[in-house]
């Protein structure tokens, strides 16, 4: 039983569905570095300019890419946690604290 990650109590949900580690950084990227470990929740893109996005309902935007059999930008079908490798906008992923990363990954 996972008691205490990531300053989480056991009642606590992470909020990501795959976690891994960086390979590459675009250029703009300012939150990540290569071999940061992270999280990939719900969507790995969305326009993040609609009124949704502005609200952090990025769900609701027509443009979001769903991390699972969403059809991605380059109109390629992600496949979640069944991928060797996944690109998501640095919006949408979340430092894992190496501590919490090295019991989950
Ligand atoms: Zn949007």
């Amino acid at each position: 039983m996972l008691t205490k990650c990531c300053s989480l109590s056991e009642n606590d949900v992470c909020r990501h569905e795959i976690a891994g580690v960086v390979t590459e950084v675009g250029s703009d990227v300012k939150g990540f570095k290569v071999g940061d470990h992270v999280g990939v929740g719900t969507y790995v893109n969305s326009c993040r300019d609609c009124e949704n996005c502005n609200s952090s309902l990025e769900n609701h935007c027509p443009r979001s890419v769903f991390t699972f059999n969403g059809i991605d930008t380059d109109g390629t079908v992600t496949k979640g946690g069944y991928s060797t490798h996944i690109v998501v906008h640095e919006r949408y992923g979340s430092t894992i604290l190496t501590d919490c990363a090295n019991k989950i990954l």
